[in-house]
């Protein structure tokens, strides 16, 4: 969460700044704030709660000008997203502005040292005291201390995660950055640098980026950057260069970029499988595990929160069933604080769409301390997750900025199949040809999500017509489960809505009483002939609601009459092979979801409360 850009070059830093704020606001809408030093060292600031128009708003009428710049967006952890506590936050004196992404866990300490020292700290963020800190070592080293050099001696003191970008009024041609455990890149343009907690920041601007490692410090110029581990040694960034463009940054004509995600799904899903199937077998080429590693595998553990649990969960069936090894979901959150029982032949699978997650990047270190081997499934370069696991499968599904995951739970569902079929192929427990089949069934489905998007009006319609329910129930069996929970997630996310998402096994051990008249209730239902036994259970399912009121909305294949003779509402899909469906009964959720909220008036891409990436435990 937090959104930080730094520039310097040749243009006006302003608004550099504020466009790649624009550009990553979905990381977090509490506050925004600027900071820009003109050449004659001048440092001008503006900061303000909510969004960035708010900050628009205050910046109108004001003539900032300076090529070096600095602008925040924050995600509140420590104060109230107030003005007062919006970044950049500066030192007494005004010559160091500092904005932060994350957590500094021993601010109390040091905030404590300061006061007693007779600093007065004027906002309630553990980020301030940074700028302090930075100002009193420049003070007491006079000329011989550089801000680079500064930041390096307060970093080594601080406990937590952060990124933390800083512009020094006296030196107004360099910004300097630090991370550790938060996101930074950097991008080289001519005569230009800049820093983002995305590459989404600056991708108007250059293709050619560089991931800033853990515990790295980094001084940007226009001619370029220095970069150092935290004692001031040289140290080598990764250079990248970022393969989608501009036009996946913005809206493409859409009114939310929601909207648009949901329909790049047919892309993301077949980026994603591309290029992993090669003569005859399944490869994982950007992973770096070796083929004999997979075949020791004796256990699975899939790690997420929100959405990739759920994808995680969707994972247990395709790996369970196409090579008998036993698998474990877990929220990530929750994984390390019990005692999982892993070794060194245990799989880790850690699902983040930004890579950055907190819980699960605890997790995957938990895992890797207990020796078990962690393969990453991400969508992000440069982030911390894919760096510290052993074996990373990116999900091409380009850049996703409406808060809601959408194109990246599809991705990451198709990217857990594939990790499937390379395990039973590893195994044996799947002959060639079977997983050859399973793979062309896969590369169908970008075709099947296109037809399925070509039919959600009656989605759209149904959502108006239930837009004011008080709560709505999602039910699903096998692999409809994880379906009816991400549907629940949707609709709690988008539409504040009370909604839960249950096994349809469950609902007469409880959940049936919460079912009475005209409530609404989507339910999953498997194939007919993938789990006839499970159809049939579901049909009673769908009996025992409607006898006490509910007003179903059922999700079936084409052509499933059963199913059509018991729904109030009815939603087809294409048939889909079971362990594939997912892919497109998730599509009538996230469709529910971003109609309802629209018509009950709220943003679609910016829920209240959350932020994209949860940087933060
Ligand atoms: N902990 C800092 C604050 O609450 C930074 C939060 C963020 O990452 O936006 O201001």
């Amino acid at each position: 969460m937090c959104g930080i850009v730094g520039y310097v070059g040749s243009r006006p830093a302003l608004p550099v700044v504020v466009e790649g704020l624009r550009r990553m606001e979905y990381r977090g809408y509490d506050s925004a704030g600027i900071a820009v030093v003109t050449p004659d060292g001048v440092l001008n600031t503006a900061k303000k709660a909510g969004r960035i128009g708010n900050l628009d708003v205050e910046l109108a009428g004001r003539e900032i000008t300076g090529n070096t710049g600095i602008g925040h967006t924050r995600w509140a952890t420590h104060g109230a997203p107030n003005d007062r506590n919006a970044h950049p936050h500066l030192d007494a004196a005004g010559r160091i502005a500092v904005i932060h992404n994350g957590i500094i866990e021993n601010f109390h300490e040091l905030r404590a040292e300061l006061e007693r020292d007779g600093v007065e700290l004027t906002s309630d963020t553990d980020t301030e005291i940074v700028a302090h800190l930075v100002a009193a070592v420049l003070r007491e080293g006079g000329d011989d201390v550089v801000l680079a050099e500064a930041v390096r001696s307060v970093c080594r003191r601080l406990e937590g995660s952060f990124t933390l970008v800083f512009v020094d009024r006296d030196h107004p041609d360099s910004v300097v950055a630090a991370r550790r455990n938060s996101p930074l890149v950097l991008g080289l343009g001519d005569g230009e640098t800049f820093l983002g907690s995305s590459d989404v920041a600056f991708i108007e601007f250059t293709k050619r980026a560089v991931e800033i490692g853990q515990d790295q410090v980094v001084e940007i110029t226009r001619d370029g950057y220095t970069l150092t581990d935290l004692h001031g040694n040289p140290a080598e960034g990764k250079p990248y260069a970022i393969t989608w463009d501009l036009e996946a940054a913005e809206k493409g004509g859409y009114e939310y970029f929601m909207l648009k995600e949901i329909q790049e799904q047919p892309t993301a899903v077949g980026e994603t499988l591309r290029s992993h199937f090669m003569d005859g077998r399944i490869t994982l080429d950007e992973q770096r595990l070796d083929i004999s590693v997979l075949r020791e595998i004796d256990k699975v553990f899939v790690v997420g929160c929100g959405s990739a649990y759920h994808a995680g969960l969707l994972a247990k069936h395709a790996i369970e069933h196409w090579t008998r090894i036993p698998v474990e979901v877990e929220m990530a959150s929750e994984f390390r604080y019990r005692d999982p029982v892993l070794d060194r032949q245990t799989l880790v699978i850690a699902i983040s769409q930004s890579g950055e997650t907190a819980d699960t990047l605890e997790a995957v270190r938990h895992a890797k301390d207990q020796r078990a081997t962690v393969l990453a499934i991400c969508n992000t370069n440069g982030a911390q997750i894919p760096r510290e696991a052993d074996a990373v499968l990116y999900t091409h599904a380009g850049p996703e900025i409406g808060v809601a995951a959408t194109k990246t739970f599809t991705a990451q569902v198709a990217a857990v199949l594939i990790v499937g079929l390379a395990l039973a192929q590893a195994r044996g427990t799947k002959y060639g040809d079977e997983i050859a089949a399973e793979f062309a069934a896969l590369e169908a489905m970008p075709d099947l999500i296109r037809q399925t998007l070509e039919r959600v009006e009656d989605v759209r319609r149904i959502a108006r017509e239930i837009a004011n329910a008080k709560a709505i129930l999602f039910l699903g069996r096998h692999v409809g489960y994880p379906v009816a929970l991400e549907g629940a997630l949707k609709l709690k996310e988008l539409a504040y809505m009370h909604a839960e998402g249950f096994p349809a096994g469950e609902l007469k051990h409880g959940p049936i009483a919460l079912v009475e008249q005209d409530l609404p209730v989507v339910v999953v239902m498997p194939d007919p002939t993938g789990r006839p036994l499970l159809h049939q259970k579901m049909l009673s399912n769908i009996a025992e609601i409607s006898a006490r009121g509910a007003r179903t909305i059922v999700i079936a294949t084409e052509g499933d009459e059963l199913a059509a003779k018991h729904a109030a509402h009815l939603i087809e899909l294409p048939f889909s092979p079971t362990l594939l469906s997912p892919l497109l009964s998730a599509i009538p959720m996230q469709v529910l979801a971003a109609e309802i909220a629209q018509a009950r008036g709220f943003d679609v891409d910016k829920p209240r409360n959350l932020a994209k990436s949860v940087t933060v435990e």
